[in-house]
């Protein structure tokens, strides 16, 4: 056939091209997104074609002769000129028959434009978003040309040995013309396939110039595998590393890649390349930057994966592609799996997308846990990261290896800086230890002087220090590792404690070795305390748990830890003091000479302020006590009589 013939475009397909022209997609320049993508598919196509052994059993004609002879490079040329307010997209890949010419961009979609037609109506009509969302789901991506296109001229040549070449032209108004190329016009026509767009008028300017063009390939073409050069320089010049074999990639090249993508230009403190089959498809390229960006909460919106399909950016920072306490994480997910004109409201709640998530989690966790082999190198990750990843607590899918990644400081930690996981607490407990025990405060030196962990310290039972309040939540969600409950030390019950031997009988530095004083008196000094201190408090009782403080402030309900209570308290903006128990310690000296005092004259003014000032301190250090002008004066007035005491003694 070599006349050229018309045929019309089916009835839906011109509808289907006014949709498409008038409310699709809202960045025209789209358009060249889908045309590389296309152009580089074609590519692609002939690569495999030549790459596959020929078969044997292959019938005749149907040999595939993928041009041996022509090995020019294969790349997509992408050349403007003004004047003529022309653009021409060209590659030398697979090319197309005529009879592949006329199924591909004749029939809108194999897929079927008139089951496109009915999705459309059935969701509202051809109505921007709605449209854009049921577009991912056909191919109809060559057709966006007429956004910005008056005409298009296709001329292609099959790579097919006996293959002809083919024109096609349409204005996108209803019909097409085709005719096959002889003679002097076929010779002019290389393997492969080139799209010339004369430009809407309004258009013209946008899309003819060379550095405007280039900055839309990188922008949504980067990655494509094949050179894209516009006016013959390179546009496109960072290759989609993910995509690459692990063991062909240089550290250098990582780097390069970790810069291009975060700025950053620091090293990653790692990087991790998968390559997923199952549930989903899917490449990734993963980051974990040696700096946090979440420094004092900025940059909260900063984060989320670039997601590609088939090399093509479809969106940068897709924050449903991996959990929120992974934020650290940074880098691309490329999969074949979603259509290239996916909108972005199809991907909310994509199924698809949430298992990538699934998958990505699991992967994070266990490079996480591999990382943690070498202590230095996780240390340095903890520091940085630690605070968003303990909102992982939330994540009861994976809550063995989250809590297997947990770190702390502890009692048994020679410093501030070494850490402890609930393992290395497990392998050192007591023989009978059936608790992990932990305790919150502001730093390592107020947890040392905690009059709760006085008993700890007394039997050498290790106490994991919590400093921030998401740890208390932590604890409070994971409940136990292992069979270990996690317990907070002021909730220990002291018998649990008591039979253990004492670690260092001889340097004790408390008064264990001392006689409590009589039941009686010291009932009756209870008595009194509660009397002074009426209802600040809801009970006072003798403390088994203190050994070197005479006093110290319990929860009456026995599960809410103080500093979870605190931090209830500030979130419903509650300031009074909650009422406590007030435990004495019998055998400390003071405790004992009040008792003796208060025996001896049950109305003595000083062991009322005493007993206040006992109560006082304690609130302090609980960190309750807002006007310590009582407790000031108190003190100075202690002092005043001890000095003239001490005077007379003297
Ligand atoms: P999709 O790419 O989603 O299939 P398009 O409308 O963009 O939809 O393209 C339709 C078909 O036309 C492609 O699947 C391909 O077979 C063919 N095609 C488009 N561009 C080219 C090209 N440059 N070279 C070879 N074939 C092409």
């Amino acid at each position: 056939m070599t006349a050229q013939a018309t045929y019309e475009f089916k009835a839906e397909i011109k509808q289907l091209l006014d949709i498409l022209v008038h409310s699709l997609y809202t960045e025209r320049e789209i358009f060249l997104r889908e045309l590389v993508s296309n152009a580089s598919d074609a590519l692609d196509k002939l690569r495999i074609t030549a790459a596959a052994p020929k078969s044997s059993g292959a019938g005749e004609g149907e040999t595939d002769e993928a041009n041996e002879t022509d090995d020019a490079p294969l790349e997509i040329r992408i050349e403007a000129d003004k004047d003529a307010k022309t653009l021409t997209i060209a590659d030398n890949g697979i090319g197309m028959t005529e009879a592949e010419l006329v199924e591909n961009i004749g029939t809108i979609a194999h897929s079927g434009s008139a089951s496109f037609l009915r999705a459309l109506k059935e969701s509202g009509g051809p109505n921007g978003q709605t449209a854009d969302g049921i577009i991912g789901r056909f191919g109809v991506g060559f057709y966006s040309v007429y956004m910005v296109a008056q005409s298009v001229r296709i001329t292609t040549r099959s790579h097919r040995e006996d293959a002809q070449p083919v024109e096609w032209i349409s204005d996108g108004q209803g019909s097409y013309t085709i005719r096959e190329l002889t003679g002097t016009e076929a010779l002019a026509v290389p393997r492969g396939t080139k799209i010339e767009l004369t430009l809407k008028d309004d258009q013209a300017a946008e899309f003819t110039e060379p550095d405007d063009l280039r900055q839309v390939i990188r922008k949504h073409s980067n990655f494509i595998g094949f050179p894209i050069l516009v006016g013959g320089e390179r546009a496109n010049t960072v290759p989609a590393l993910w995509r690459e074999p692990k063991f062909q990639i240089t550290k250098d090249q990582y780097k390069e890649f970790y810069t291009f993508l975060t700025y950053d230009h620091d090293e990653p403190l790692d990087t991790l390349h998968l390559s997923v089959d199952a549930p989903v498809q899917f490449n990734a390229l993963c980051f974990i930057p040696k700096k946090s960006k979440d420094f004092m909460g900025f940059d909260r919106e900063d984060w989320g994966l670039d997601l590609y399909v088939r090399r093509v950016l479809i969106q940068r920072q897709n924050k449903d592609l991996i959990p929120q306490h992974l934020m650290f994480v940074r880098g691309v997910v490329d999969t074949e799996d979603l259509p290239l004109n996916i909108s972005r409201e199809t991907l909310q709640d994509n199924l698809l997308i949430r298992k990538i998530n699934t998958t990505l989690a699991k992967q994070v966790l266990a490079h996480l846990a591999k990382m943690a082999e070498d202590k230095d190198r996780y240390a340095e990750f903890w520091r940085e990261h630690s605070r968003v990843f303990k909102a992982g607590y939330m994540d009861f899918a994976n809550r063995e290896a989250f809590a297997g990644l947990l770190r702390f400081n502890s009692s048994s930690s020679a410093d501030a800086g070494e850490l402890v996981s609930f393992d290395d607490y497990i392998s050192r407990a007591k023989p009978d230890q059936k608790k992990i025990y932990f305790a919150y405060g502001p730093s390592r030196e107020a947890l040392k002087l905690n009059p709760h962990l006085e008993i700890f310290r007394k039997k050498g039972v290790e106490v994991l220090y919590l400093f921030e309040p998401i740890d208390e939540f932590v604890m409070d969600a994971l409940r136990a590792h292992k069979d270990f409950a996690l317990t907070p030390a002021e909730m220990a019950k002291p018998e649990d404690l008591a039979s253990l031997p004492d670690v260092d009988a001889a340097n004790a530095t408390d008064n264990a070795d001392q006689a409590a004083p009589e039941m009686d008196a010291l009932d009756a000094l209870f008595a009194r305390f509660k009397t002074v201190l009426g209802d600040a408090v809801t009970e006072v009782r003798a403390s088994a748990r203190l050994t070197g403080s005479p006093c110290c402030l319990m929860n009456p309900d026995g599960h809410t830890t103080s500093s979870m209570d605190k931090i209830m308290r500030s979130m419903s903006h509650d300031n009074s003091v909650p009422k406590k128990v007030l435990e004495l310690n019998p055998k400390h000296e003071l405790i004992r000479n009040l008792a003796a005092l208060n025996q001896a004259d049950p109305a003595d003014p000083f062991v009322e302020q005493a007993a206040r000032q006992l109560f006082e301190s304690a609130l302090l250090l609980e960190g309750y006590l807002t006007d310590p002008h009582a407790l000031v004066g108190r003190i100075q007035d202690l002092l005043a009589k001890s000095s003239g005491w001490y005077a007379k003694a003297k």
